[in-house]
């Protein structure tokens, strides 16, 4: 058995996820933008909520939350490291630490960058990952509070997954996060190739944050750092990998 998965689009462009274990019924949502959207799909799914995962500080992520906790009743999760920045938590949490949600096991991974904070959610035996505004879509999230170094070591753990894990965004951000990929990389199939699709996508109204870690791999340039080529592409033949996320990142904060 495994989670099932449903996209809420929230606000101008944010995507907060629910989850499903069918077998014990409990229901989990992963950030809470805005409580409205998220009510209506779980009734619309006919799913009792009973946890509220969150992954950093900022509002666009928990805006919701005290007014969904107040109608579900439901148990909050956020780390420790911003527990003084959260909604009132009823579990902290750590790298490593668990979320059990019924038959499904969640395990905490620290990104730090986007904010100090941030954390991600990776459920193995489902194959899916919440990364929220650390690791995006074709790109991965501004250096709000952390630096350079931290966000490079928090992408390199999520790479660390298994390639078939569906990795699970933020926001949609792929128009711009495209173009700016396209704009370093032009010679990319792959990334042609996802953009191409996208496109169809986008026209059929399909959620557009999620995507396999092995087509992240393979198209988002922030992932492919350490490739020689794009390096070389980029006239950084000398870069290290960090010194070539670092260059990239900077590049897109301008793009
Ligand atoms: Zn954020
Ligand atoms: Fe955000």
């Amino acid at each position: 058995m495994t989670l099932m998965l449903k996209t809420v689009p929230c606000l101008r462009d944010n995507y907060a996820y629910l989850i499903h274990d069918a077998s014990s019924g409990r229901t989990a949502v992963v950030d809470v933008p805005e409580a409205d959207p998220i009510k209506r799909a779980l009734a619309q799914a006919g799913w009792v909520l009973s946890d509220i995962l969150i992954t950093h500080h900022h509002d666009d992520h928990i805006g919701g939350v005290e007014a969904l906790r107040e109608a579900t009743g439901a148990a909050v999760w956020g780390a420790r490291a911003d527990q003084h920045r959260l909604p009132a938590l009823d579990h902290v949490l750590e790298e490593g630490d668990r979320v059990v949600l019924g038959n499904e096991i969640g395990y905490v991974i620290d990104v730090p960058g986007h904010t100090i904070g941030h954390i991600a959610f990776h459920f193995p035996d489902s194959g899916l990952a919440f990364t929220a505004d650390s690791l995006m879509a074709l790109g991965c999230g501004r250096l709000f509070e952390g630096n350079a170094a931290q966000m490079w070591d928090s992408l390199t753990k999520l790479m660390a997954l298994p390639e078939d894990t569906l990795m699970c965004s933020g926001h949609d951000y792929i128009k711009g996060n495209g173009a700016f990929a396209l704009s370093v990389d032009p010679d990319n199939v792959d990334l042609q190739t996802r953009l191409a699709e996208l496109e169809v996508g986008r026209a059929s109204g399909k959620p557009m944050a999620t995507a396999s870690l092995g087509v992240e791999k393979a198209t988002n340039p922030f992932l492919r750092a350490s490739q020689d080529y794009l390096k070389h592409r980029c006239g950084k033949k000398a870069a290290t990998d960090l010194e070539m996320f670092s260059y990239l990142r900077d590049l897109k904060d301008r793009f």
